[in-house]
């Protein structure tokens, strides 16, 4: 057992979610993301079980950890009632704290998590933003969302809200600034910020310095895929 387990075992999510793990594949079997992606949650929980340090670092610094959707089908099928869901956060959490999630594609993409969904809630209060939500970006969100985003002005002027996107939270009520204030301050109380800023600085020691990584963001802004940036090994 290790510094990583040992600072695992001690995350509250984890310690919710693992009770013990008799290797039966429920979890899989039930996952939707197991179908459709190169993932397992009876491989992540056996992992966990090994408290082998090597074998949880490497978990750290693949896409797997970034495949669950927080569905908790698992959760309740699980005879041992284990939560994989509640220990993919406390391992996502790891990973960002020791920035092994730059090492992965789906891990990197926590750059957009922060600065789009991040940044907006310490903003305006309020994680989506219809702005930030293209199309392109968002492809799952189908034809519906398409044509409202694309029809956005006008239908908001028919409901007849806030278009000055710059001073106010968008299509959304005004969150009063004394929430706000309350609203960072959890952030801050719970490590949220530390985690947002602990994105940056693993994306820059990743990726060799801050205009790399606004290279990356905005490549991903022009491109919609993360893929399109070219990763220079043994940065
Ligand atoms: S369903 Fe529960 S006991 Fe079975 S492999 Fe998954 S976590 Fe382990
Ligand atoms: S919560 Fe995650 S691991 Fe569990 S079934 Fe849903 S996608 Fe799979």
């Amino acid at each position: 057992m290790g510094k990583l387990f040992n600072e695992l075992k001690q995350d509250l999510l984890y310690q919710h979610g693992m009770n013990a793990c008799l290797n039966c594949g429920v979890c899989t079997a039930v996952c939707p993301a197991a179908e459709f992606s190169e993932y397992s949650p009876r491989e992540v929980m056996n992992i966990c079980y090994s408290e082998d340090d090597e074998q949880i670092e490497e978990l750290l610094k693949s896409d797997k950890i970034w495949y669950c959707g927080q569905c908790f089908s698992c959760k309740t099928r699980c005879p041992r009632g284990n939560s994989t869901a509640s220990v993919i956060l406390a391992l996502r959490r790891l990973s960002v704290r020791y920035g092994y999630f730059a090492e992965s594609e789906k891990g990197r993409q926590q750059l957009f998590a922060k600065r789009v969904f991040g940044e907006n809630i310490l903003k305006r209060g309020y994680t989506l933003l219809a702005e930030n939500i293209t199309p392109a970006h968002f492809p799952e969100l189908g034809e519906n969302w398409e044509y409202y985003y694309e029809h956005r002005e006008e239908m908001r002027a028919w409901w007849d809200v806030p278009m000055n996107l710059e001073n106010s939270p968008g299509s959304h009520r005004v969150i009063p600034e004394k929430d706000m204030e309350e609203l960072r301050a959890i952030y801050q109380a719970t490590g949220a910020i530390e985690l947002m800023d602990a994105v940056e600085k693993g994306m820059e020691k990743k990726l060799g310095s801050k205009a790399e990584v606004e290279k990356y963001w905005q490549n991903w802004l022009e491109t919609a895929d993360s893929r399109n940036y070219q990763l220079k090994e043994n940065k």
